[in-house]
């Protein structure tokens, strides 16, 4: 890609009432465009982030057997009121209705319009188990919406729903998803803790929330060295003086949630026994828009964002200077690097400054002094993010780096 189409610019000047890190850096650095409180465009650099943060939750949910799929977002209110959420999830939920005045919610979880297509679609115990996913948007009526990406009204959740025949089989796949989120968050490069938290009003278990240590964070976690999981302050037990505590992020939630769902919605299956029992269930969310501005919260320096070569948005920065660079360019493509090529007319203090703030963790320099692979050989200037060491290398070195 060239940075002189790629759109938009950077800005100098992060918006006035931008409070949050997340906020300011990927404004400035053109990942993301506020269009009201708590609701965002995702810029072509961010949405590539947030796919790549997609694709490594993708794999891992489908390494634990999870189907994906896509479920609708406009949903009539007579099945959230087959639960009783219509009422209890008020403040949440936005509401609306039709000329005709029909009712409708915009969806802020799916777990309803799934015990509907499990209703509709399990009949025996061989039916069960079954786990499916989606990517979607979901919508919450959030007061604090000031913490930038972090919490939008409008965001992205994976979310993943089980269903057994037994509290037993759904708590062996509960421990699986744990770990496979576990997997996720490792992947992505975060510092975070599996913690206890409370179950909401649904279940009398706890759940588990996948927690980044940062300052940034609403929430704060406990725990002792050597102990697996941190406990968050909510449910928290006990003297607070033996443990050891932070602030944190909650990127992902995960509920057993029993057969609280089956019994309301008459979610049943016929047992080995012969019996109607109702399904055991389970749901499972990860925010990835929430997840790319947890990144930004923990990996940034003054000058800009650092991200990790896992969901950077290109491989490589490549900066030409005295309108050098485009064989290079065109070498890099053709060895399968994603690079953003600053071919643009302006000053080389700019677009250093710019590769700095848009935080990709390769940079390479092409310029008179350091010369061309056609003019001679072994001489771009390579330098990481996350260090201030410059070597020049050959093009073959280069690509062995990067690879
Ligand atoms: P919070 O306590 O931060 O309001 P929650 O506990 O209500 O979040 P869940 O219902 O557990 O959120 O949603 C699952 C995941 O979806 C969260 O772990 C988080 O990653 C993401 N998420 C929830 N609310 C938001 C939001 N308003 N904006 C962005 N991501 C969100
Ligand atoms: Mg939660």
């Amino acid at each position: 890609m060239k940075q002189s189409s790629l759109f938009p610019k950077t800005r100098k000047e992060a918006p006035k009432d931008a409070e949050s890190i997340n906020h300011k850096l990927l404004v400035r650095a053109g990942f993301m465009d506020q269009l009201m409180a708590g609701s965002w465009t995702l810029l072509p650099m961010g949405w590539k982030v947030v796919t790549k943060i997609n694709q490594i939750i993708r794999e891992e949910m489908n390494a634990i057997g999870a189907q994906e799929m896509l479920m609708p977002l406009l949903h009539p209110k007579e099945i959230w009121n087959e639960t009783g959420r219509w009422d209890k999830a008020n403040d949440i939920m936005y509401k609306l209705s039709d000329p005709r005045q029909k009712e409708y919610a915009l969806s802020f979880t799916h777990e309803e319009i799934v015990m509907d297509l499990l209703r509709k679609n399990i009949t025996s115990y061989k039916d069960l188990p079954v786990s499916v996913y989606h990517f979607s948007t979901k919508f919450r009526n959030e007061l604090r919406a000031k913490s930038g990406i972090l919490r939008g009204r409008e965001f992205m959740m994976k979310d993943l729903y089980s269903a057994h025949t037994t509290e037993e089989n759904l708590m062996e796949y509960y421990e699986k998803v744990k770990d496979a989120y576990s997997k996720i968050f490792r992947r992505l490069g975060f510092n975070f803790k599996v913690t206890k938290a409370s179950g909401g009003v649904f279940t009398d278990k706890f759940t588990h929330e996948f927690q980044v240590l940062s300052d940034a964070g609403e929430d704060t976690i406990y725990w002792r060295d050597g102990d697996p999981e941190a406990i968050n302050e909510e449910v928290l037990k006990g003297d607070k003086k033996d443990y050891k505590s932070s602030k944190a992020i909650e990127v992902g939630n995960i509920f057993p949630l029993g057969t609280w769902y089956a019994e309301r919605m008459r979610a049943y299956f016929t047992d080995e026994d012969g019996k109607k029992k109702p399904i055991w269930f389970g749901s499972y969310g990860i925010g990835p828009t929430r997840v790319m501005g947890t990144w930004v919260e923990v990996s940034h320096d003054n000058k800009g964002i650092i991200w990790n070569k896992e969901i950077s948005p290109f491989q490589v920065h490549l900066i030409g200077l005295s309108g050098k660079g485009e064989d290079i360019y065109e070498k890099l493509k053709n060895a399968g690097i994603d690079v953003l090529f600053d071919d643009r007319d302006v000053p080389a203090g700019q677009k250093f400054n710019d590769a700095d703030l848009i935080g990709i963790p390769v940079r390479l320099v092409v310029s008179d002094k350091t010369g061309d692979l056609s003019a001679q050989a072994g001489e771009i200037e390579y330098k990481e993010r996350t260090s201030d060491k410059t070597e020049l290398l050959d093009f073959e070195e280069v690509i062995k780096k990067i690879k």
